[in-house]
């Protein structure tokens, strides 16, 4: 696939930890990054695996960082599971493994959360959980066995917390196939569905979207996944050496964000 040259992209698909901000830092040319893709009238959607925080808590440190967004510009893996089950399954009973914001998300789609009356469920979504219990596992095992569905919103193996490297929901998800012998459906990158959703919400198409992210095994490979150009930063997780000799590789490479406005500027003549 080729991929779309900078002037021709109207549409961005953005990843936010590592990209964005790292931790309570914001990145260089945060500020500057908005106002270009606002001043030269392109979407974006900012969509993230991370099920730890709701669409209203990004607004709010975006807020912080003097950035305005509006809610429909941010794609979290627990809304884009709840919308992929909304349309796929829209009686679904979904027995829960994860915080109130998933289940959360799921009532607002209209969908049925049994986790009260678990021999109900038709589906079990597993998302990332700290207060997770054997009971909760166990359940879920039992269902699945049983035959119902089995979704985890993003795979991500480990979390990055204050205190080192954690289980993320992909440890959780190994834990039950395991158990079960089932491979779940996951939604959050680098599978398609999410980067399908936010493309869908900008009314993108694979001519004129990319996707921008700092993994390569996530943000990347999901955007190539999803057969989109892709933009990798240098400002998260990969090392200028893995962007350049690595198996996977970005069709574009930029130090952070700022440089990626200051292309698009330029790209555009204005
Ligand atoms: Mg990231």
């Amino acid at each position: 696939m080729k991929p779309i040259p900078l002037e021709k992209v109207e549409n961005l698909i953005v990843d936010m930890d590592g990209v964005l901000w790292r931790g309570d830092q914001p990145l260089p040319g945060l500020g500057r990054f908005f106002e270009t893709m606002r001043r030269l009238g392109m979407r974006f959607i900012l969509a993230t695996n991370n099920a730890s925080k709701s669409g209203d808590e990004y607004l709010a440190k975006l807020e912080k960082f003097g950035v305005q967004v509006s809610l429909d510009e941010i794609l979290t893996s627990p809304q884009a599971t709840a919308a992929y089950l909304a349309r796929h399954a829209p009686q679904a009973r979904v027995f829960v493994i994860g915080e109130p914001g998933l289940a959360a998300e799921l009532r607002a789609r209209g969908l049925g959360v049994v986790n009260d009356a678990p021999e109900r469920a038709t589906h079990v979504v597993v998302g990332w959980d700290r207060t997770l219990t054997y009971d909760k596992l166990a359940e879920a095992c039992l269902l699945i066995r049983r035959g119902a569905a089995f979704i985890g919103t993003n795979p991500d193996v480990t979390y990055p917390s204050e205190r080192g490297i954690v289980p993320g929901n992909g440890a959780t998800l190994a834990a039950l196939r395991a158990a079960t012998g089932v491979e779940p459906i996951i939604i959050g990158k680098p599978q398609p569905e999410m980067m399908v959703q936010a493309m869908a919400r900008m009314g993108g198409t694979s001519e004129n979207t990319a996707v921008v992210g700092d993994r390569l095994d996530t943000d990347i490979l999901g955007g190539q996944n999803a057969g989109l150009t892709t933009i990798l930063v240098l400002t998260g997780v990969t090392s200028p050496e893995e962007a350049y000799n690595g198996a996977i590789r970005s069709d574009y490479v930029f130090r952070d964000i700022g440089e990626i406005a200051d292309a698009l500027q330029r790209a555009r003549g204005r």
